[in-house]
């Protein structure tokens, strides 16, 4: 984990919030190779479960809410996290914590202190509260969102009214969302601010449990299409106990994080709760009306809920190697080409080379315009790969001497170190098969 966190530091994946300051507990800023590999995810996601689909509709709901959304939903009397506090070390101790132990209730598996002792289990709302208003007094409370799925749910008529769609259908989102999590966060796994991508699908209720283990099955294959390794992914189903009161079923996918299995995504079977809620407080009809039987009814609702952020950390986790090479060692992430922040990166061998300077400058403005692409030429070619290989980029284009009399130039793969002479005006073409490849 400490190399991860290292090598986002180091290349501008991710840094520390506020750092200058002293940084800000569990939150982080991505930087330029970060928010590249973000946003491939995203596009990725939403490829997949909108554009490639006839089923799905995109969304992008307000991060705020009217605040009786969140008593509907029941964030405001159940959203929160139980725990313990030690009176020693003054940490946090969830009242699930594996470690803690029943027969010694007074040993904190923080410090190791036992005697002194832990309160009684305390509840914390997760929610982060905010004023809307100019003056505070006047203002009114609402929240910022734990959650986008809320968002999906109070625009059901909308969408009904709008598009007519038939079930089942979905909706789909990416956004922020906010929880006061106190609890140690293992990076970007759990952050204050993080973002979801959220999908909720409307079924007929005798047809929930057949799509609830469709889509853990989509979103598993999701996953492993952009390289995540099979072994490294587990699916776990709740049992009764672990589930929501209203929740028919819940099934998490969980990552061999560098600290542990844990979840990345949930897909849940929400039954029609979400619905019925909003039905209530709102006074506004949710249900949907089936021409065909001539009925209307509460559909039910299959929620996979992912973190984009924790697949970010998986992604990176994933595709880190270290590799010797000779007698040296290189680190490389071998991240798939849909996800990777750079595809082509242009070295000319010779910096003071003006005519290579310039084939290689006028060579990567002219793949630009396919395929993300940098130049760059300030290290020796060895340290340049090096580098190339730290963030993932897949082709390396060398310019040499060579190439100002041949017209070739070298490219080199990512995984194989393999290099070939390609002629210069077909790169894009070659560089264009094996990015579609
Ligand atoms: P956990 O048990 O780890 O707190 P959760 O079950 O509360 O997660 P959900 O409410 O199901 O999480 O949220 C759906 C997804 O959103 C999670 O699978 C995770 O990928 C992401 N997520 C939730 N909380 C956080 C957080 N604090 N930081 C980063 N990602 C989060």
């Amino acid at each position: 984990m400490n190399k991860i966190v290292s090598l986002c530091k180091r290349r501008g994946f991710i840094f520390q919030s506020s750092e200058i300051y002293g940084g800000l507990a569990n939150t982080w800023d991505y930087g330029p190779y970060g928010v590249e590999l973000k946003n491939n995810l995203k596009r990725a996601w939403w490829k997949a479960v909108v554009n490639d689909r006839d089923d799905i509709f995109g969304m992008d709901a307000a991060i705020l809410m009217h605040p009786k959304v969140w008593e509907a939903s029941g964030h405001i009397s159940s959203f929160k996290d139980k725990y313990r506090d030690c009176l020693v070390c003054k940490k946090r101790i969830k009242s699930d914590d594996p470690r803690w132990n029943p027969k010694k209730p007074n040993w904190c598996p923080e410090c190791g202190h036992d005697g002194i002792g832990l309160t009684d289990i305390r509840d914390f709302n997760l929610m982060l509260k905010t004023t809307l208003g100019a003056l505070e007094i006047q203002g009114i409370d609402t929240y910022l969102r734990p959650e986008t799925a809320q968002g999906m749910f109070v625009n059901f008529l909308n969408i009904l009214d709008s598009r007519h769609p038939k079930l089942p259908f979905g909706l789909a989102q990416i956004g922020k969302a906010f929880r006061n999590e106190v609890t140690p966060g293992n990076f970007t796994f759990r952050t204050r601010e993080f973002e979801q991508m959220e999908i909720e699908y409307f079924v007929e209720p005798k047809d929930a449990d057949k799509f609830h283990e469709y889509w853990v099955k989509e979103r598993f294959d999701w996953y492993t299409g952009l390289g995540l390794k099979k072994e490294n992914l587990r699916k776990r189903q709740h049992p009764k106990d672990e589930l929501a009161h209203y929740a028919k079923a819940c099934t998490d996918i969980e990552y061999n994080f560098p600290f542990g299995w844990s979840e990345l995504e949930g897909i849940a079977n929400r039954a029609d709760f979400d619905l019925r809620q909003h039905e209530e407080y709102s006074s506004k009809e949710l249900k949907y009306f089936d021409d065909a039987a001539g009925e209307k009814f509460y559909p039910y609702i299959i929620e996979p809920s992912g973190g984009i952020d924790r697949s970010v950390l998986a992604f990176l986790a994933d595709a880190y190697y270290e590799e010797k090479v000779k007698d040296d060692l290189r680190t490389v992430l071998k991240l798939d080409k849909n996800l990777a922040p750079t595809k082509v990166a242009v070295l000319p061998l010779l910096k003071n080379r003006p005519q290579i300077v310039e084939l290689a400058r006028k060579i990567a403005q002219d793949l630009k315009k396919c395929f993300i692409t940098v130049y760059d030429d300030t290290a020796s070619i060895g340290k340049l790969y090096r580098r190339q290989d730290e963030v993932g980029t897949l082709y390396c284009v060398t310019v040499d001497v060579q190439s100002l009399e041949d017209k070739q130039a070298t490219v080199r793969d990512r995984d194989t170190m393999k290099q070939e002479r390609v002629s210069i005006d077909r790169l894009k073409e070659h560089l264009s098969d094996k990015l579609s490849n």
